[in-house]
């Protein structure tokens, strides 16, 4: 699955019909059903309800018989969603793989008409790790030719200026799952500039001829609307290679103001920047009491200490940010439990680990911290193939997050776990707990590495266990309190869009739980909504001597 990106009017539907005609590509539809399926996915509470009424409207969708259905019937795109975890970008790429296994094609996509709407942030279109195809067009042409909309020239260029920038700044810097095409460089280049982003997007062949619309004539803009126009966009014109032209002088002096006002900036944040980067040499390890005057805010991040008002972002085991180390919440409920660890010894691993810089450096002080990179391979360990290159008996604890949905055969991953685990050591699993039972995730082999192969339930601490660990379950105190509630009560329970929280509140009462933070402290630390914060603990037994 991919998505064509670009700000209605940037060209996109015209990139879209150029990768189209690629023999290995797939677009469908213009994007129309994104925003209502993400606002579907975040009014409905039932799992099992929002996949069915997901599949339902696209099935009802006007662009369906032209698009999907040309591929998959009503059935197909039923099948394809079953047992996905439901957020945006998994459920799209189910039925988008789906089709593309159906059509023999490598890749299928769409069109996402829209940047930056908070909407489709929050139903996680951006978690499935799809790769985006970003369309701009020169916003001069643009207000040329009528379409920079009714509010004028400044504004239609304000916006075009922000909403691609921030696009391009958000995903800009990893080359695997993003790329820019300027629509003048389509026009220029049809082939070139498809065969080129069919090699992005994975394809081998390319088209011999792409058809492009012909192009009108437009009337160049007036002296005094292009001036404008040219300076509420400058900062998007020069990043996207408009205007000054590329090796022009005037860009060159452009390149040296802009490095110039750079500096300025920068050593304006320098300060507040080594005040921040301070965490890292004074912050005490995990686990250890907070000072007494950070008692008192109402936020307070357990691993880099910073103590205000709220977190950034959304209460989610996803978001939730702290304003100084970027943890986000579900990491600091995993550095929580790990900084209650006391058996065992201080060599700790982290799987994949999410953050670098700063966190790994405070880390490093805290403990015998050793990192495993995801390597891009297809076994069945996954992106955790390095595993096996790891000695057995090496580390005193591993923190693993959301790995293990994304590997095919995860009770080998475990087995790994658990060897190079030294006797008495720790497991702190981390995997997206959706409800009571696991099922597999249908998933094409094609499929790009981070695709969710398992929707995983209470039950893979049966697995952990059967690795040759003891289990346990670390919850929040909230979160044991209710499962030991009346079950008529949960169906009240506070909840996320992606849970089946009577079926997970059910499979909790069967595991021993430990619940690791009291109301406060979750509360504080931003561990909220209580149904996603569960991490499994395994811990390996202690050698037995004869
Ligand atoms: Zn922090």
């Amino acid at each position: 699955m991919f998505l064509v990106v670009g700000q209605r009017p940037s060209g996109s539907g015209v990139v879209a019909d150029a990768l189209d005609s690629h023999p290995d590509l797939l677009v469908l539809g213009a994007g129309d059903l994104l925003v209502p399926l993400a606002f579907l996915l975040e009014r409905v509470r039932d799992p099992d309800a929002a996949r069915r009424l997901f599949g339902d409207l696209v099935v009802a969708s006007r662009e369906f018989d032209d698009g999907i259905g040309r591929h998959l019937d009503a059935e197909g795109v039923h099948r394809a969603l079953a047992g996905v975890p439901v957020r945006l970008g998994v459920l799209l790429s189910a039925v988008y793989d789906a089709v593309a296994t159906a059509a023999g094609v490598h890749a299928a996509g769409t069109v996402l008409p829209r940047m930056g709407m908070a909407v489709l942030t929050r139903t996680g279109l951006h978690e499935a790790g799809i790769p985006y195809v970003h369309v701009v067009r020169d916003i001069r042409t643009i207000v040329a030719a009528g379409l920079g909309g009714d509010e004028g020239p400044a504004i239609a260029a304000r916006r075009w200026d922000t909403q691609n920038r921030m696009f391009r700044q958000r995903w800009g810097t990893d080359a695997g799952r993003y790329r820019t095409v300027r629509y003048e460089d389509l026009v220029a280049d049809p082939v070139g500039t498809v065969r080129a982003l069919g090699r992005f997007l994975g394809a081998e062949v390319g088209p011999d001829t792409v058809p492009i619309p012909d192009q009108d004539a437009i009337e160049p803009l007036d002296a005094a609307t292009r001036a404008i126009v040219t300076a509420e966009a400058a900062e998007g014109l020069y990043d996207f290679g408009y205007d000054p032209p590329p090796g022009s002088p005037r860009r060159l002096v452009r390149a040296m103001a802009r490095r110039a006002d750079a500096g300025i900036q920068r050593s304006r944040r320098v300060v507040a920047a080594a005040r921040d980067r301070a965490w890292v040499l004074r912050a005490p390890a995990p686990g250890r009491p907070s000072r007494r005057d950070d008692d008192l805010a109402p936020a307070w991040c357990n691993i880099c200490r910073w103590a205000g008002e709220a977190f950034s972002g959304v209460p989610h085991a996803e978001s939730a940010d702290c304003p100084r180390c970027g943890t986000i919440a579900r990491q600091r409920f995993h550095l929580h439990a790990l900084g209650r660890e006391t058996a065992g010894g201080r060599r700790v691993l982290e799987t994949a680990p999410r953050s670098a810089g700063q966190y790994a450096r405070a880390m490093g002080r805290w403990y015998d911290y050793s990192v495993l990179d995801p390597t891009p391979v297809s076994g069945p360990l996954g992106h955790l193939a390095a595993l096996s290159d790891r000695p057995t008996a090496s580390v005193d604890g591993v923190l693993s997050a959301h790995d293990l949905q994304a590997v095919p055969e995860p009770d080998a991953v475990l087995a790994e776990f658990a060897r190079v685990l030294a006797p008495g050591g720790a497991l702190l699993l981390q995997v997206p707990v959706l409800s009571g039972a696991t099922t597999a995730i249908e998933v094409a082999d094609t499929a790009a590495p981070g695709t969710a192969r398992w929707s995983f339930g209470v039950d893979i601490h049966e697995r952990v266990n059967a690795a040759g660990f003891t289990t346990d379950v670390l919850v929040t105190e909230e979160l044991a309190d209710l499962v030991a509630a009346d079950p008529a009560t949960w169906a009240k329970a506070p909840g996320s869009g992606e849970v089946d929280v009577e079926s997970l509140l059910a499979g909790l009462g069967d595991v021993t739980l430990d619940a690791v933070a009291d109301r406060r402290t979750a509360r504080r630390a931003g561990w909220l909504p209580p149904v996603l914060f569960v991490t499994i603990r395994g811990r390996r037994p202690l050698a037995v001597t004869p």
